[in-house]
């Protein structure tokens, strides 16, 4: 029977020897160059992380989100979370294993949809980790509804001319590419009537308007972009996939994109996790240790159990994905883990910050930049709310409704059948009586 919780050892140890990397050469880089991840290589960065990424190649980790079926390397979902749990505790980590969000989703609808020449352009050097992109689909005035966007494009000649704003692209400044959606035929449901489009960044009238960061981020420093697209010419090839085609693109990329960011957050949330159970035994207050405190240990058994629960779903979806190989079987799935994210990390990281007291919610600790990125996680890829619908809707598939007046379970009914099942039984013991 398979049914097995244990890696096995050849990879165990690529995570033991991932696991030690990441703590002592990745992690530093978070520290001597914060925010600068998705800025392309250059100078006395490019000379200290290219012989990192040189290692992790030499490892055979780099770049393993896609299957060799996709032009990658990679192991399987399963083995890729089992990895992405140790990088999610650093910003720099996913880069050097050159797996980092948004690029891995971008990559993935490539490896689907491009043609083999977008595919040079744009796919081999993404994996290459020499270039980043950008998915530029929400708008200033929609993002949860996608059938509510306005941005075009239009048939002129040969070319695509694309106008409209969007919101909330990450990365634009410092990608070299745009995967944009728009709508290219109004006559019909935004379902057909919506396509994808590639656009180098650099093409005339892609305008950066403003730079939005995060709260705390300093103006328009921040990493998501507010774009104007005035009239951008684009040939027709670079339309990804068939015309019509973006909302099957979209389900494609954001299946992958929800559960990578899943299996960093065990990474980040384990991470706060280790840094409460330290603090909670070395802190002495009122005559005891804090971990000798009831509601400390609540603390630390509820966020433990949280964290379980969370990693063994996770890990679960992994390998469904692993064993259909089609994000449409495990929808339900993916959703209910997006639904579930953002709770276990705001949870168990404003716990930690809580018993580090006033120290935990200085900027000389990590924990609010982790409360920050729970309430990320609830939006990004979608609000948690739109993913509970969509939980509800695939698990009230498997269920009818009944047509009487009294529910299925309905004990009164239940009894007297079992009752007439077992009668000549119950009237032998009444005979015995
Ligand atoms: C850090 C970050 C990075 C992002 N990166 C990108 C990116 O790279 N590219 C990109 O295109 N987008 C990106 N987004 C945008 C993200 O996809 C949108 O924020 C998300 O889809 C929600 O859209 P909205 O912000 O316009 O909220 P709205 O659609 O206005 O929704 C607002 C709120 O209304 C409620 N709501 C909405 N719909 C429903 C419903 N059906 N039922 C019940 N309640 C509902 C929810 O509470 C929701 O949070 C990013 C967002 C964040 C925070």
């Amino acid at each position: 029977m398979a049914w097995d919780f244990e890696t096995d050892p050849q990879y165990q140890e690529l995570l033991d020897w991932a696991d030690k990397f990441v703590t002592e050469q990745v992690e530093p880089l978070d520290l001597a160059w914060p925010h600068k991840q998705f800025t392309p290589l250059e100078g006395s960065r490019r000379e200290a992380i290219d012989p990192l990424k040189a290692q992790v190649r030499e490892k055979g980790l780099w770049a393993t989100h896609l299957g060799p079926e996709l032009g990658g390397q990679g192991h399987g979902q399963l083995k890729l979370a089992l990895l992405n749990e140790i990088l999610g505790r650093s910003q720099w980590a996913p880069i050097v294993f050159g797996c980092q969000a948004p690029d891995t989703g971008n990559a993935e609808i490539i490896a689907h949809y491009g043609t083999e020449e977008q595919k040079k352009k744009y796919l081999h050097p993404l994996l290459e980790g020499e270039l980043f992109s950008c998915y530029s689909m929400t708008e200033p005035h929609a993002g949860a509804d996608p059938t509510l966007f306005t941005t075009s494009a239009v048939r002129d000649g040969d070319d695509w001319v694309i106008n409209g704003w969007k919101f909330f692209s990450s990365n634009a400044a410092t990608a070299s590419f745009l995967i944009v959606m728009v709508v290219t035929n109004p006559e019909v449901s935004a379902y057909q009537g919506m396509s994808m489009f590639l656009v180098p960044t650099d093409t005339p009238g892609v305008k950066i308007v403003r730079n939005v960061g995060l709260y705390g981020e300093p103006d328009n420093e921040g990493s998501h972009a507010l774009i104007h697209y005035d009239n951008v010419r684009v040939p027709a090839e670079a339309l990804l996939g068939g015309e019509g085609q973006a909302f099957v693109i979209a389900q494609t990329r954001l299946g992958g994109g929800r559960i990578h960011h899943a299996m960093r957050t065990i990474g980040l949330a384990q991470k706060a996790l280790d840094m409460m159970c330290e603090r909670a035994l070395s802190r002495e207050t009122q005559g005891s240790r804090l971990s000798d405190k009831q509601f400390v240990q609540g603390y630390i058994a509820d966020s433990y159990a949280q964290l379980l629960q969370f990693r063994l779903m996770v890990l679960y979806t992994a390998w469904e994905i692993d064993k259909y190989n089609d994000y449409k079987k495990v929808r339900k799935d993916i959703a209910a883990v997006k639904v579930a994210m953002p709770t276990v990390l705001h949870d168990i990281a404003w716990r930690a910050m809580q018993i580090h007291g006033a120290l935990g919610v200085t900027n000389e600790m990590p924990f609010l930049g982790m409360v920050t990125g729970a309430a990320v996680m609830g939006l990004a890829d979608g609000p948690t709310e739109v993913h509970k619908t969509t939980v509800a809707r695939q698990v009230l598939r498997d269920y009818q409704p009944t047509t009487d007046t009294w529910p299925t379970e309905w004990i009164p009914r239940k009894r007297e059948a079992a009752k007439a099942k077992f009668a000549e039984y119950l009237e032998a013991e009444v005979g015995n009586l």
